[in-house]
């Protein structure tokens, strides 16, 4: 018997990785300088040369079971001490070993994080504009997942999140900074969600967890931190990645730290190991995790991100564009100048434009740009974006 579910699933492929393919054909054909491909979340920038060194010295002075063995279940034990203690001196927080399990990225993460605190039939809500993957990921729990609409500003809207948030609903799951609006909540939404939260809670008489999913959390813009959404809400998951700081995202390498103000983070962390066994989702590479421990604090040279972001918002707003300004990410989701964002990405691909259609992250008449790409090829690009607007517009 082949599974009936996956099957389906082959006709809804990512919107993006279709993209992404379309691209690389399209650059083997003309010259991979010649398409300007906005398609991918694929970090531009290199891994800091501390990282790689580490990595070096690690194989040079470690024992190969050390460094190629499995991992313990949670995680390597000195490698969830150093995470636990670099995020208390980074945002105040309480955190102990205990309250951290080693993932393979934000996906991994997530997948114990959705499993931990919902059963099937639950909903778990998030906020649109969203990751895509959030629906497969949540879906293929049992889970259901409900998308609150977009507010102006790409913060949250209150009225219709407090509309849709019922009793079914157990879980809440926010992306700041956001793929694909690079909004950042600020501290006031965060303080007005976890108000709500509470209160549901109260009124509802379960739980609520909020799961912040937070593989940008260090690309924000104008030297500014983006407000670490556990500090606000005893009962949250934090799912964090290497992918994007690091430049790290073949490595599958991130962490699950579960606010110990939520009294059970222990017996949560604990659970994760048993998820793993069912999910096969576990013990990411010993030698990764060793040498990410040494590199907590580091980033890559994440300023190209907010350079292209200057030009495109500049230059595109001076074209007519109407765009909410990104706190970080490297992304950008400007209103698309006709209704159907589907028909504009078409016509930008005779212009070798390759732009996602917002549909796909909940919020149709928008598209995202992924500007990880080099400064050099987004102001190359500017022409094309005129072009597309002149004759099409
Ligand atoms: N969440 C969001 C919002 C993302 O954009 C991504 C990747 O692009 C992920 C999760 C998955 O990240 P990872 O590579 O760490 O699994």
């Amino acid at each position: 018997m082949i599974s009936e579910t996956y099957k389906a699933m082959l006709g809804g492929k990512s919107v993006i990785r279709q993209l992404s393919e379309y691209a690389s054909a399209r650059a083997a054909e003309i010259g991979a300088q010649n398409v300007f491909d906005y398609s991918l979340g694929n970090p531009s920038v290199p891994v800091p040369e501390a990282f790689n060194r580490r990595v070096i010295e690690l194989l040079e002075t470690r024992s190969s079971i050390e460094v190629h063995g499995y991992s313990p279940s949670l995680g390597i034990s000195s490698v969830r001490e150093a995470v636990a203690a670099s995020l208390n001196r980074r945002f105040g927080m309480h955190y102990t070993a205990a309250d951290i399990f080693m993932t393979s990225g934000a996906a991994g993460a997530l997948a114990h994080a959705f499993r931990l605190v919902t059963g099937p039939g639950d909903e778990i809500l998030t906020f649109a504009p969203f990751f895509p993957e959030y629906h497969p990921y949540v879906d293929l729990t049992g889970a259901r997942l409900g998308v609150v609409p977009a507010s102006a500003d790409f913060q949250i809207h209150f009225d219709a999140l407090e509309r849709m948030l019922t009793p079914a609903v157990h879980a809440v799951l926010v992306n700041t900074p956001n793929n694909p609006s690079g909004a950042v909540y600020s501290e006031a939404t965060l303080m007005r969600l976890a108000a709500l939260l509470e209160e549901k809670e109260r009124a509802f008489g379960h739980d609520i967890w909020l799961i912040s999913d937070e593989p940008y959390r260090e690309i924000v813009f104008g030297g500014k931190e983006a407000p670490y959404v556990s500090r606000f809400y005893p009962k949250t998951i934090a799912c964090y990645s290497f992918s994007k700081s690091l430049s790290l995202p073949g490595e599958r390498i991130g962490y699950l730290a579960v606010n110990p103000e939520s009294g059970v983070s222990a017996m949560l962390v604990n659970m994760c190991g048993q998820i793993s066994r069912g999910i096969g989702h576990n013990c990411p590479s010993s030698l990764i995790q060793l040498a990410v421990a040494d590199v907590l604090e580091l980033t890559a040279d994440l300023s190209v991100y907010e350079t292209n972001m200057n030009i495109l918002y500049d230059e595109l707003t001076a074209l007519g564009f109407e765009i909410v300004r990104p706190g970080g990410t490297f992304y950008i989701f400007p209103k698309a100048p006709e209704a159907d964002a589907v028909a504009f990405s078409q016509k930008a691909l005779r212009h070798d434009l390759v732009l996602v259609p917002g549909d796909t992250f909940g919020a149709p008449g928008y598209f995202r740009i992924a500007y990880c790409v080099e400064t050099e090829k987004v102001v190359r690009s500017l022409e094309a974006f005129r072009r597309l607007m002149r004759e099409a517009y």
